[in-house]
């Protein structure tokens, strides 16, 4: 099986029945977007460029990023998609060079936009970088941990301000889109509002399950609980889709979960556009969406959502 889905790894992640999912890989290094596009990748779903921040002695600056964003644009060529995520520091990944107070629950204190948005400069720095490697060639831009519309609103006035910067005549970044990731639950619950103002949405599961359920994603005893497919994650999950859909937002999953075996189906039902994974996980998971219809995935999903634990969920599932 392993084997047949190498072999069909540049055929489309489309069901029996014609429904189209986009599978895209995750990267930490633009160095890897080359062997990603050879597994198969439709596209990068998630560049942590957190990693390219932590790769220098200090923050890189405009021409080193935009050297390495070009090396992904080069290899994905000129119809893959990047979806680049702003610089996601603080919580588990402190940078050296950018100090945090110390604090006694970083993961409930400056992380992700909200430290980004104490220094403008940094974002405004990359954000100019990502439009100038892209060239025109596509790119979602998005913005980590955001808890609502207020923060969101406050990165887009940056990105704003680049794009009138460096389009003076239109104000207008050509091919280019805005999302947040949706991993923190106040964020799916208000998706609607958000859905306003965004192009599409990722749903980061790692954290988005770390906080839905208090369960430190990390912790050597807990993580095994954190499972995303429990219900009341996924019950998230369906209101991010059904309020991304309705503004005609696309939506992507790119944490652990889209590479699960018992859970792309259910996303696949949920309605979830685009699945990001690691770059060797997107032949098989393009070959389990083929071997599925939606009409069944949606069965799974529906099946899924009327249970009260994870492992519940997982036992229905599997007797199947
Ligand atoms: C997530 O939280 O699911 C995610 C994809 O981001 P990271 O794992 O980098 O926090
Ligand atoms: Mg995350």
């Amino acid at each position: 099986r392993v084997r047949e889905a190498y072999e069909t790894r540049f055929e489309s992640a489309t069901t029996l029945d014609g429904h189209h999912v986009e599978v895209g890989a995750n990267l930490g290094n633009t160095a890897h977007a080359e062997d990603a596009v050879s597994h198969g990748a439709e596209g990068i779903g998630l560049l942590r460029t957190e990693f390219i921040f932590m790769a220098h002695p200090q923050a890189p600056d405009h021409d080193t990023q935009v050297v390495e964003y070009r090396r992904a644009f080069e290899a994905l060529g000129p119809e893959r998609p990047l979806v680049a995520r702003t610089l996601d520091v603080g919580g588990d990944k402190p940078l050296d060079y950018w100090p945090v107070p110390q604090e006694d629950n970083p993961f409930l204190g400056l992380r992700g936009i909200r430290l980004a948005l104490t220094r403008p400069d940094v974002l405004e720095t990359q954000l100019r970088a990502l439009m100038v490697a892209a060239e025109g060639r596509p790119l979602r831009i998005m913005f980590p941990m955001v808890k609502d519309v207020e923060e969101f609103l406050a990165a887009r006035a940056i990105f704003e301000r680049i794009v009138a910067e460096l389009y003076p005549d239109t104000h207008q970044a050509p091919n280019v889109q805005l999302g947040v990731m949706i991993e923190v639950p106040s964020c799916a619950l208000l998706a609607p509002s958000l859905a306003e103002h965004v192009d599409f949405f990722s749903i980061g599961t790692n954290d988005l399950t770390q906080y839905t359920l208090a369960i430190d994603r990390g912790h050597s005893r807990l993580s095994a609980q954190a499972d995303g497919l429990h219900p009341a994650v996924l019950q998230l999950i369906r209101m991010t889709v059904e309020a991304a859909h309705a503004h005609g937002c696309w939506v992507g999953v790119c944490g652990e979960l889209a590479s699960d075996a018992q859970a792309v189906p259910v996303l696949v039902g949920l309605g979830v556009d685009e699945l990001s994974v690691s770059a060797r996980q997107v032949p098989m998971v393009k070959s389990w969406v083929r071997r599925l219809t939606l009409d069944d995935a949606r069965r799974q999903a529906e099946l899924a959502l009327t249970r009260a634990t994870s492992a519940a969920v997982r036992d229905a599932l599997e007797a199947l």
